[in-house]
């Protein structure tokens, strides 16, 4: 069965994940920043902990050389991630933004993304079935922030669409480079967790699901994609 290491899997989505991937079989490392965080949520799971602040190249390092010891690794979810907000908890609208703002956002949602996946590219390239899914949003589709009249039209926010739209590039990119590999982007849909003061209107259960069946998806599979839980979504 495959191993797989999902960050920010303390809580929300991520969590969730590694429950189900748990149940699935799979040998699952809960990411986390915060080590009493993460071993409590390693322990609630049967899953093994692994410290990894995606923000930090030598805590992401440390977690490669942990797991590459223990064996390595077939699936990857990037998982963390932060909304981004302004200092008095609003959302970082264009008249806010600057780019001392913008910084942390991607910091953790992109920088985060490309310094978890390379670190552990070596280990995935070794695997025989290897997966990526890179946590995107429905807010980085250009064609639903475009559309007049739809939830994703009225998000006032620049740093988070924008952050989850380069994370999409990124999963295409790569995905073209690494054809042996299934990366794909997901959508979970608005979900209640910390990251919206829980006003998400869907259940973690309900939001984990695309990501659980994208971290499942075999060789035959797609690659490239960017998808929710009914399918192909517009870019
Ligand atoms: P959440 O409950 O706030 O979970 C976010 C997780 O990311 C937490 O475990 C958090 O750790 C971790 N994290 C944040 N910064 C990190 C860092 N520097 N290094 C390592 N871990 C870090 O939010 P969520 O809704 O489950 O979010 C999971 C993913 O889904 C995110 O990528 C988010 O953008 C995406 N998403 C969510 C929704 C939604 O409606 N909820 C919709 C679309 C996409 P701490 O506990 O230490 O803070």
């Amino acid at each position: 069965m495959p191993t797989t290491l999902i960050t920010g899997a303390n809580r929300g989505l991520g969590f969730e994940t590694a429950r189900r991937l748990v149940a699935a079989g799979h040998t699952v490392y809960v990411g986390s920043r915060d080590r009493e965080r993460g071993r409590r949520a390693a322990g609630q799971l049967g899953a093994r902990p692994v410290v990894i602040d995606v923000t930090d190249d030598g805590s992401v390092t440390a977690a490669a050389e942990a797991i590459e010891a223990d064996g390595g690794l077939d699936v990857l979810v990037n998982n963390a991630g932060v909304e981004g907000r302004t200092r008095d908890g609003g959302v970082l609208g264009a008249a806010d933004l600057t780019a001392e703002l913008l910084r942390p956002t991607f910091e953790t949602n992109v920088f985060g993304v490309v310094r978890v996946t390379h670190a552990f590219l070596p280990l995935l390239r070794r695997s025989a079935a290897p997966v990526v899914v890179n946590v995107s949003s429905g807010l980085a589709s250009m064609a639903g922030m475009t559309a007049p009249g739809t939830p994703a039209y009225a998000y006032p926010g620049v740093a988070y669409p924008a952050s989850k739209a380069a994370v999409n590039m990124i999963t295409v990119q790569y995905a073209k480079a690494f054809p042996d590999m299934r990366i794909n982007a997901v959508e979970p849909g608005y979900t209640a967790t910390a990251l919206n003061a829980y006003t998400g209107t869907q259940t973690v259960e309900e939001g984990a699901e695309i990501i659980v069946r994208m971290a499942q998806v075999g060789p035959d599979g797609p690659t490239g994609g960017y998808f929710d839980v009914n399918g192909a979504l517009p870019w």
